[in-house]
Parts: C-alpha cells; structure tokens; sequence
C-alpha cells in the first residue's frame, strides 16, 4: 500500500497551497478530489468559450508576502483592476461601495432625513456609552450605523442573500469580514462629510471606501489560473493529485483512506490527514462516531448557491464588475459581467452575466427546474433595464453546494465541539469549507501554508482552528 507523509482531502487552494509548502520541504503528498479539475470554488467552467467563474472572484490580498509567491508561481500572471460596482436601490443604480450620501440623496426625503439623524444619534450614544452587547449582525450594523441605515442597507440584502433575519446572523461573520477600527475611521469621515455637507471625492479609486472598495488582481481567463499554477508549482515535488475519486472510507485506526477511481477501489495510507471538504461529509466517511456531535455538525449549516450564467449578443452591457441587488422582488443577488473583468473571457462581440442565487439544500428554490429559474432571472433583469432579453442567446445553470457557512446564532459552540472530536488521530482541518470559516482565497491560502509550517517547523499545536488572519483583505 502506498504510504504518504500527508494524504490532503480536496484539491482546493487551501488544500493546493498545503501540498506546496509541505512538498517543498520534502514531505510526500496525495491529493484526493472528486471534481475532475482542481480549484474547489475557485474555479472556471469554460462553457462554449466562455469562461465562467462562480460569481465575482477578485483576488485581493493584505499579505505583501504571499502575494510575491502568488506572482512567483510558474506561468501564472494576474492584472491589476479598479474595482467599479454599483447597487440597485430606489430603481436606481448608485454608486457601491457606501456612498452614503448619493443613497441618502437617492432615497425618498423622510427616509434620508431618519437614516441621518439616527445614525448622528447613534454615532454620539457609542461614543458615550461603550459597553454594548454584540452577539447578531443586526447588532453589530445597528452600532456602527444606527437604526435608519441598517433598516435601508443591512436588513434587505442581508435577509435576501442569507435568507434569515440578520438578528439570527453572528456578529462574528461581521467581524470576519471588515476590520472594526477601519470601520471606525470610515464613519468618522462620513459623518465629517455629512456635517459639511461635502458630497464631492467618494470616487472610486479612494482606497479608504472600505468595506470593499479599492484594487483587486484578476487573470485573464479566471480565477482557474490560480489554483492551476499551484498544480504546476509541485509539479516537480513529491505531490500526486487524483482528480475525479470518489471517497469511500477513512480507518482512523489503521490511518488509511479508500476511494475508488475508473471503478477501481484503492487504499492508501497516510501520516497525517488533512481535510478541507465540508464537515458532515468528513465525519461520515471516517470510522469514529458519536450520535451527539453527528447532531452537532449536522446543525452546521452551508448555503447552496445556483448560478444562472446569460450569454448576450452584445459586446457590453455595463463598466462594473459587478451589481448588487437587494430588492427581494429580484430572484439574484448579484449580476457578475465577466468581459469587465478580461476581455478573454468571453468570444469576442459578446458579453456574459452571472446571477447568483442563494438558497438551503431543502428550499423550492434549489429544487426548481433550470429553465424555470432561469427565465425568472432573466425576466427580472430585463424589468430593471439590466439586461434587454432579447438579446440573449443562451444561458447556462451551474448548482454549487457548500457554498457558505452559515454562521447562526450558536455555530461556534458547534463547530468548537466538532473541531475538538474530528481533529484527533493526527487529523486536521483547513479551508474554508473544511474549517466552516468564512475565508476569502487568499485566507485559504494563508491557512494552508500556516498549516503546513506548523509540520515543517514541528510546533507543538500542530491545528489552524485559531488562526488568526494577519491581514484581513476586504
Ligand atoms: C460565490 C462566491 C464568491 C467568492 N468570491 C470571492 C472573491 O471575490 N475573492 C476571494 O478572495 N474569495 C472569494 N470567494 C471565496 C473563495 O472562493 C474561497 O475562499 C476559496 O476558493 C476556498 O478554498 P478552499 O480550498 O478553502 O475550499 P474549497 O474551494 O471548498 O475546497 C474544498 C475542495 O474539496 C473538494 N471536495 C469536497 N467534497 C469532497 C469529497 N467528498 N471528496 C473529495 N474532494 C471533495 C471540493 O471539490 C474542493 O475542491 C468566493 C466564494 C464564493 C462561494
């Protein structure tokens, strides 16, 4: 039986940037994957020439390091892009990341005028009263931004995209995603602005636009590249990738794992197991049960998405990158074109859009048949003058599941408990799937090489379950 230093489930960038770090310090590596290319969610389906990422994947990245040994990987390239993106709201499209004031001026006169003074309102009560109890995202938006705002802002795009009221959300998915003293630094400006009624430099190249504005790196024929460059990095190195397995059973006992590949059933055995594939799928494959955490990760929820990918006799539809969509009478969350993000991405006089769908495994909405799905998006996106439907020539849907996690109210206490019994047997966790975190890619890949250095430099706590992210990208 073949025998490997680390047998790595999920070929994924976390699980890619693992293989490269441990390879490169001479260890062995298997990679086990069951799609037949490599990328995880970050990968690109090329459909009749188009080339087509799961929704919007930017790369960005806080970390000047990794971001050196992203551009050092063989053959790989990525261009430099301003972000432009804007929000549908009040029928009309505006400016996105928080321009405040053009929303303001946007919305109807009453609303603006509370959105305003209950965000001043709310802006002097922290400032005088610190201590405030943050458990929900309704919580947290409601502190930085007041009551108003987050009736405007939070409430609709949060419930529609998560399908649950944001007061059922963590705060922990806020504080994941923006860091709270840029966040601080940010109201300060607004309200400055506010009192001076200065509505002139919110443009789209200041950097300080947070929580998502700024540059951003893209390849150019999408985010595929990244993960196949890793492929080509260990290459040369002690890593095998089996692409297209399907996983059969893992004996913690003996430390082997069995899959079957063209129908074939093989064993293998490891010293370390590394698992980035979703939680519940981990622990009914290994061999240690117990009734009570299989409960526990059951309750660990991911969120489903279907993408719904329209192909247009048209060279361009709009500048952005991408659109937010947080009107519920809107079946998408997002219209993602992908020739704004590289000309090559799609046959040359044509454009492409892709709209996002969230829903949970067991909705009507995951169950529904392509076509109907699809002409719904397409039908609302030519009502709100996005698209004209005539000029559609076909259309493509794609259902990825795992696609989130889904941080309720008590996911910590689960995933802590399930971490605890599920990263025993020198097994470990990594990834945003295989960790349940809410990773951007260049975290995932951040959490692979920290995971690997704790092997190749012996720490003592060899698990990333605390890792923290030194540079939050936003
Ligand atoms: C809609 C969407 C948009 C995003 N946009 C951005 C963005 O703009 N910028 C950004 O930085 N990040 C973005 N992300 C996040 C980014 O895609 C992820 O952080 C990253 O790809 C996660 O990599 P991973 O290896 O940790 O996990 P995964 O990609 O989930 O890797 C897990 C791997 O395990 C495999 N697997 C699962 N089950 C099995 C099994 N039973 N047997 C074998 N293999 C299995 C999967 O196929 C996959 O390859 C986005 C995510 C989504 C869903």
């Amino acid at each position: 039986m073949q025998k490997y230093n680390f047998v790595v489930l999920g070929a994924g960038l976390a699980g890619l940037a693992f293989a490269k770090r441990v390879s490169e310090n001479g260890y062995s590596v298997l990679l086990l994957e069951k799609e037949e290319t490599v990328g995880g969610i970050s990968r690109t389906i090329n459909h009749n020439n188009y080339y087509l990422d799961f929704c919007a994947h930017r790369f960005h990245t806080r970390n000047e390091a990794l971001l050196k040994e992203l551009f050092s990987l063989p053959g790989f390239n990525m261009q430099k892009h301003l972000k432009k993106s804007r929000i549908y709201m009040f029928d009309k499209y505006l400016k996105y990341p928080f321009q405040l004031q053009n929303l303001l001026r946007a919305m109807p006169l009453s609303q603006s005028i509370y959105c305003s003074l209950s965000f001043t309102a709310n802006l002097i009560k922290t400032k005088l009263f610190k201590e405030t109890s943050i458990k929900s995202y309704k919580d947290w938006f409601i502190h930085f931004y007041g009551q108003g705002l987050y009736e405007v802002m939070c409430h609709p795009y949060t419930s529609k995209v998560w399908r649950t009221d944001p007061s059922m959300i963590s705060a922990d998915w806020a504080e994941e995603r923006f860091q709270g003293e840029k966040i601080i630094y940010l109201i300060k400006r607004i309200f400055t602005k506010l009192l001076t009624l200065d509505f002139s430099s919110y443009s789209i190249e200041d950097e300080e636009l947070i929580p998502d504005g700024g540059e951003f790196y893209y390849p150019k024929r999408g985010i595929q590249e990244l993960p196949d460059a890793f492929v080509r990095a260990v290459q040369n190195h002690s890593v095998e990738i089996q692409t297209g397995i399907k996983l059969s059973g893992i004996n913690r006992k003996d430390k082997t794992v069995a899959f079957i590949q063209n129908n074939s059933s093989e064993t293998v055995s490891y010293e370390n197991l590394i698992s980035t594939i979703p939680l519940n799928i981990f622990y009914d494959l290994q061999d240690k049960k117990d009734p009570e955490i299989k409960s526990c990760i059951q309750n660990l929820v991911y969120m489903n998405i279907i993408f719904v990918f329209v192909f247009l006799k048209r060279e361009s539809i709009s500048n952005d990158h991408w659109l937010y969509f947080p009107d519920e009478k809107i079946i998408f969350n997002r219209g993602v074109e992908f020739s704004n993000w590289s000309p090559e991405m799609c046959p040359q006089g044509t454009t492409s859009v892709c709209f996002d769908i969230t829903c949970y495994h067991d909705s009507a909405l995951w169950n529904m048949p392509d076509d109907k799905i699809a002409d719904t998006a397409i039908n609302d996106a030519h009502r709100i003058k996005y698209i004209n439907k005539e000029e559609v020539s076909s259309y493509h849907v794609y259902r990825l599941k795992y696609a989130y996690p889904f941080y309720d109210l008590d996911y910590k206490h689960k995933l802590d408990t399930a971490v605890k019994f599920l990263e025993t047997d020198d097994c470990y966790l990594l990834g945003r799937t295989g960790m349940f975190r809410y990773n951007n890619a260049d975290n995932s890949i951040e959490m692979g090489f920290a995971l690997a250095e704790n092997f190749v430099n012996d720490a003592s706590v060899k698990s990333i379950y605390d890792y923290k992210i030194k540079h939050i990208s936003l």
